[in-house]
């Protein structure tokens, strides 16, 4: 009786975390292909586990779609590396548009969204080129919500005691 390996052994997917283990390389190569569908930029979009978009995906298992692109559309990956997207688009696996870069520069090189989570214009810093990770209208705001919280109880507390 054959007996069922436990992992990927020496095949490349066993540098695939999470991969559930029925699959083989052109297994997986035709499942990625199958939950993703081209862009009009060139992207090949793939839809992960869950709703949400634009975000790096999870698949067959609990894989990253990137990583596992990359590994059986790429070839040659180096699990000391990250995976990215020269094109920003981070649920992106168009071979073409994976690199792998040290984590420090996968970091820095993420595209950062234009705006706040509240549509805010995000200012740039001169320092570094990068957005600032805090937003200037939504710290204002925040503050200021603030301040006016701590008047109100102020005020309560004033009342409070004038009344005994
Ligand atoms: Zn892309
Ligand atoms: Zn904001």
């Amino acid at each position: 009786m054959p007996v069922e390996p436990r992992g990927y052994g020496d095949s490349v997917l066993s540098a695939v975390k999470g991969l559930s283990r029925y699959h083989t390389e052109e297994s997986l190569r035709a499942y990625l292909l199958q939950r993703s569908h081209r862009t009009d930029n060139g992207c090949l979009v793939i839809h992960g586990y869950g709703p949400r978009r634009g975000i790096h995906q999870k698949v067959a298992g609990r894989a990253w779609a990137h990583i596992a692109a990359y590994v059986v559309l790429v070839g040659g990956y180096d699990p000391a590396l990250d995976v990215d997207q020269t094109c920003g688009a981070a649920d992106c696996i168009e071979p073409t548009h994976l690199r792998q870069v040290s984590r420090a520069d996968a970091s820095r090189n993420r595209v950062q969204p234009a705006q706040c989570r509240n549509g805010h214009d995000r200012e740039l810093d001169p320092a570094t080129g990068r957005y600032r990770r805090v937003c200037r209208t939504c710290n204002r705001d925040a503050q200021h919500r603030w301040r006016e919280r701590e008047a109100a109880e102020v005020a309560q507390a004033r009342a409070a005691y004038g009344r005994s």
